[in-house]
């Protein structure tokens, strides 16, 4: 099953340059993505397996 990687913020899919995805930094086990726009406007992202929040 291919998953697509969407922005944890606003959920937009995640095929543009400049957007990022990471493990989350508290339990590792979700990747997080976030898009471009809302990397440059700081919008705050959780993750959704353990509820951790980041700037
Ligand atoms: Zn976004
Ligand atoms: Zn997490």
């Amino acid at each position: 099953m291919r998953q697509e990687k969407r922005c944890v913020s606003c959920g937009l899919v995640l095929k543009q340059r400049g957007a990022t995805s990471f493990p989350c930094p508290n339990c590792g086990e979700v990747t997080l993505g976030r898009c471009r726009r809302c990397r440059d406007q700081g919008v705050a992202y959780a993750c959704p397996a353990c509820g951790f929040r980041g700037p």
